[in-house]
């Protein structure tokens, strides 16, 4: 039997409880968890997901402030606003929206986020502590593609896990989450020969590419767990990577796109800021 791991509805439930710890962490401590969102220039790709993060911050009882910077800043002005934001203690978590204009280097961005105020993962010492196990804050997508895979009870110890896409956002980190989970992982990138056969011998597909239709019917082995990363506006219409309509009846878990991966992602981004909130408040 396939089911459909609904991001939509697992979001929605966890969002409620993520709703509650705010309204009593707010009680207990008198203040409000708040996050800082930089925008830099007017990409519509990266102010519609800004806009996504502010709503769903609103949802949940978060505070959130977006900065929206001209093209034009410098990277000193970028990273003078940022030790600002580090400095101030009513400040729980900094997002800078990626991509970053092409004069400013993403990673001394990423590099000068405080690591306790880090709510994406992204920061260096953040993703170490991910790699050796330690507690840290994980990048939001693989976070979100673990927690829909816990919420169906799929028993990953001993699976063959395929992740294709190798980005620093969502493949590498979430290579080393399910191998956590004790899967057997495998990641491809554009390099890789023989897609196909590597897909067809493996219990979990993950693609993270932003190609339509890369992974097609013929490619599934029956019975497959199928995660969709990818989002691709096709005819005015946002799809994944999978050929969903083809591949769903030939699986046992699939995410659909829209109402997947990516309403999870701004949870996992929720979570995090409460997380970030309870390291600096309660400790
Ligand atoms: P990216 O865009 O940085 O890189 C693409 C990856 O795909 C690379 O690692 C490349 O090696 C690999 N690749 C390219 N062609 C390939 C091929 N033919 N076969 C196998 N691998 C190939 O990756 P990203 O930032 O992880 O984004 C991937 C997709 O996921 C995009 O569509 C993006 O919009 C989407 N995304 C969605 C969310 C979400 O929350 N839903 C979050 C992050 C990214």
């Amino acid at each position: 039997m396939m089911a459909i791991i609904s991001g939509r509805k697992l979001s929605k439930k966890i969002r409620e409880d993520i709703k509650k710890d705010v309204s009593k962490l707010v009680s207990e401590t008198a203040k409000i968890p708040h996050l800082v969102v930089v925008l830099v220039g007017d990409n519509p790709a990266s102010q519609s997901y800004v806009k996504y993060k502010k709503r769903a911050c609103k949802e949940v009882g978060i505070k959130s402030t977006v900065i929206n910077e001209k093209e034009s800043i410098t990277e000193q002005e970028l990273l003078t606003m940022i030790n600002r934001l580090n400095d101030d203690e009513s400040v729980h978590g900094i997002l800078v929206q990626l991509p970053l204009p092409d004069h400013i280097d993403e990673n001394k961005v990423i590099d000068t986020i405080k690591l306790q105020k880090d709510v994406d993962g992204f920061h260096p010492l953040n993703l170490g502590y991910m790699l050796l196990g330690r507690d840290g804050i994980l990048p939001a997508t693989p976070k979100g593609i673990i927690t829909m895979l816990k919420s169906e009870n799929i028993n990953l110890e001993g699976k063959d896990a395929l992740i294709i896409g190798r980005s620093n956002i969502v493949g590498k980190p979430l290579g080393t989450l399910l191998m956590k989970e004790n899967a057997t992982v495998t990641t491809a990138h554009s390099r890789t020969q023989n897609l196909k056969e590597k897909c067809l011998r493996s219990d979990v597909i993950v693609a993270a590419v932003g190609r339509p239709k890369l992974v097609t019917e013929d490619m599934v082995k029956p019975g497959a767990v199928v995660i969709d990363v990818g989002v691709n506006r096709v005819d005015n219409k946002l799809v994944g990577d999978v050929d969903y309509e083809a591949v769903k009846d030939k699986v046992s878990y699939i995410t659909p796109v829209p109402g997947g991966v990516g309403p999870m992602t701004i949870t996992s981004l929720l979570q995090n800021v409460v997380l970030c909130f309870k390291r600096i408040e309660l400790t």
